[in-house]
């Protein structure tokens, strides 16, 4: 006789509730944006595991964590613990997913953008809001890449072009050295940049041992359309915005063009020519 939870029905229907692979059991998947949590949540979320019987919390791949095994009669009582500890209930369905970010200028010496700061700020404005498809957003803070942001639904990358005084170069060569992508070489005494191989990284700004290669602001590159997964994808570029504000500007319009006019049943990717992303990315670069 399979057994009957006593559940509220409406609790299932919650992004973030995930039916188990036994289905008289489901996970609770948990929200954090950019992975960031304190030590005194991290210890919260441990005792509630611990008060609910879950002996293993999952990390996932989207920087939060879940509960396995979770006894669906409890899930009242778990969620309202999870949201008193400042870690609630996260979100899996078609709807704006955790967002996730690296540790960018804070920590990172190669962080060009607060990408933890972006990321709180655009999980405050769009977390969860229901789509046709799930919208993933993931935020890098230089061209390494190291969220794989361009592999998601929308993904942002830190940049920082370098600008030289020809006049006061001495040709050292330093500068060369440091970049990855062999966009500068030194042709009689003189630096040339190869723009078309430039990453836009900021990488040898610092080393020029005379200060002389000044960096652009910080700016913010915008892609749609990325995806990992069975069909993986690169994001197309869309826009380079100059400002927070600007990123959210454009996030909101990338949401609102889905919520037109994406349909369910296949992904981001596979829908950007039916969507006219084209069109779409000339009236956004109208817009900023
Ligand atoms: S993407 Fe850049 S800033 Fe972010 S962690 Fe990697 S190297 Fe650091
Ligand atoms: S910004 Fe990066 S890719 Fe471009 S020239 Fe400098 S180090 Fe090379
Ligand atoms: S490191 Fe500075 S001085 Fe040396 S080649 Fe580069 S820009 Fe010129």
């Amino acid at each position: 006789m399979p057994r009957l939870p006593r559940v509220k029905q409406e609790l299932y229907t919650k992004g973030g509730i995930i039916t188990e692979r036994d289905p008289d059991f489901c996970i609770v998947r948990l929200r954090m944006p950019a992975g960031m949590i304190s030590p005194a949540q991290m210890k919260g979320v441990g005792e509630i595991a611990e008060r609910y019987g879950i002996d293993q919390v999952h990390l996932t791949t989207r920087q939060t964590m879940e509960f396995p095994h979770v006894d669906p009669s409890k899930l009242e009582g778990l969620l309202s613990e999870l949201e008193a500890n400042g870690t609630p209930l996260g979100a899996e369905r078609e709807e704006i997913v955790n967002v996730t970010a690296c540790l960018g200028s804070r920590n990172c010496k190669f962080g060009i953008i607060d990408s933890v700061g972006l990321a709180k700020k655009i999980d405050t404005e769009f977390f969860g809001k229901e789509l046709p498809i799930k919208v993933r957003i993931a935020i890098s803070a230089c061209p390494n890449g190291c969220e794989s942001e361009r592999l998601n639904e929308i993904g942002i990358t830190g940049i920082r072009r370098p600008i030289r005084d020809p006049g006061l170069c001495t040709g050292c060569g330093t500068c060369a050295h440091y970049c990855r992508e062999k966009a500068i070489r030194v042709e009689d005494g003189i630096i040339v940049l190869a723009a078309e191989k430039c990453m836009e990284c900021g990488f040898c700004i610092m080393p020029c041992p005379f200060h002389i290669i000044k960096g652009t602001d910080p700016q913010f590159r915008i892609t749609v359309g990325g995806h990992r997964g069975r069909h993986p994808k690169i994001g197309r570029h869309l826009i380079t915005v100059n400002t927070e504000e600007d990123v959210l500007r454009v996030v909101e319009k990338i949401i609102y063009w889905i919520h037109r006019q994406a349909s369910t049943g296949s992904l981001l990717p596979e829908q950007l020519d039916e969507l006219e992303f084209d069109t779409f990315k000339r009236e956004i670069a109208a817009l900023v």
